[in-house]
């Protein structure tokens, strides 16, 4: 089955009990058992709910996996991911990270003995100089955020491999419709549906695919141990929207792939960051291993300035000054005062992220609007 009919199909059958094609929102928390024990499969809401199951059996089918775990948000799935580790293990990460990824490693999992370094993925001789007998996990996102640098994942999963190590991608910001990290090597993969696969700025979830039954069987006994499980109603939304996710990203890819022409020809703009762009150093690597280029992207101003940022961030009317991406709606940001505001400004100029850099979630609207609002604003 190729890529378009899994989002409507996979995992996804009438109702057996009423015929319902669209998967019903299964509100209970419990099930009638017919003698002590014996039942249809259903105990307790936290433990199986069938809105949850078709979900999760869908994902697994879009990832290329065999299991799908979901949770109550991204950083929920991450968090069930780091709890298979025992004080005292160590990850290597991506240093260029989404910030509440850094929190939950740096913040929270350093303290039960879990011990973090951040590197330049791409450069094997980093990885291999933090890696030791502790080492369990790599932790690989890309493209990243808000650099949109590319990390080849078939080259981190080698080096993993072969020392018994495991990696997970987290593949929010491609989506599965344009990469699949599986396929490359990785054992686990990680969302944050409420980006791309959800799509519509209407929930926030999270998910975890892989294909090992080992690797699923400790996920699903922490899913149902810790308990960080998402409603039947927000399941329903992500479910509802992964039927067009392949629709949303083509054109959202697009619009992206011509606003970023439009920018790099702009007199008012020193550089923009598109992987799409041949001249972006992750151009070729992201041909490889995405199907398209993706509908983030980052560009800097020539006057390079926080009050020149704000003047842009002001004065768009179609794209919403807001945190978060994926939705049908353009999103426009200032990393250095909202999303990454938490990173010290050395640290930040270090990568890349200077004060004049704006991020840009591009939606599904009509291109030619989208370039007029934003020609308008930098005027
Ligand atoms: C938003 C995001 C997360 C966290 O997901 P939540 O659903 O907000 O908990 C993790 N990784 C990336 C790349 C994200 O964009």
């Amino acid at each position: 089955m190729k890529f378009g009919t899994k989002t409507i199909h996979a995992g996804i059958e009438p109702d057996p009990t009423t015929g319902a094609v669209m998967t019903p929102i299964y509100q209970t928390s419990t099930y009638a058992q017919e003698a002590p024990g014996k039942h249809k499969g259903y105990e307790y809401a936290r433990t199986q709910n069938p809105t949850r199951n078709v979900l999760q059996q869908n994902l697994a089918a879009l990832e290329e996996g065999n299991y799908g775990i979901c949770f109550s948000s991204g950083l929920a799935a991450m968090d069930t991911i780091l709890k298979m580790l025992e004080p005292g293990d160590e990850i290597i990460s991506a240093n260029d990270l989404y910030g509440g990824s850094y929190r939950l490693m740096a913040r929270v999992y350093q303290k039960f003995g879990i011990k973090s370094h951040y590197v330049d993925m791409n450069r094997p001789e980093d990885i291999l100089a933090k890696v030791n007998d502790k080492t369990r996990l790599f932790w690989v996102e890309t493209p990243t955020n808000p650099m949109l640098n590319i990390i080849d994942i078939s080259q981190v999963c080698a080096l993993a491999k072969e020392r018994g190590i495991l990696t997970c991608v987290d593949n929010t910001f491609a989506s599965p419709f344009l990469q699949a990290p599986l396929t490359m090597g990785a054992d686990l993969v990680l969302h944050s549906a409420t980006k791309y696969l959800g799509g519509h700025s209407d929930a926030v979830h999270g998910a975890v695919v892989v294909r090992d039954e080992k690797l699923a069987e400790q996920l699903y006994f922490l899913q149902n141990a810790a308990g960080a499980v998402p409603g039947p109603q927000d399941c329903f939304l992500i479910l509802r929207g992964i039927k067009t996710l392949h629709l949303r990203m083509e054109r959202a890819c697009q619009n992206a792939a011509a606003i970023a022409a439009f920018l790099q020809e702009h007199p008012k703009i020193a550089k923009v960051h598109y992987p799409g762009l041949p001249s972006h150093p992750g151009h070729e690597l992201a041909k490889t291993q995405m199907r398209y280029f993706g509908a983030m992207l980052s560009f800097e101003l020539v006057e390079d300035s926080y009050d020149a940022a704000e003047k842009v961030l002001r004065n768009t009317q179609l794209f919403t000054l807001a945190e978060s991406l994926g939705g049908v709606e353009s999103l426009i940001g200032h990393p250095a005062s909202m999303t990454h505001a938490s990173i010290p400004r050395e640290e930040r100029l270090k990568v890349g992220l200077t004060d004049s850099l704006i991020r840009l979630s591009v939606g599904i609207e009509d291109v030619e609007d989208l370039i007029e609002d934003l020609d308008a604003a930098l005027a």
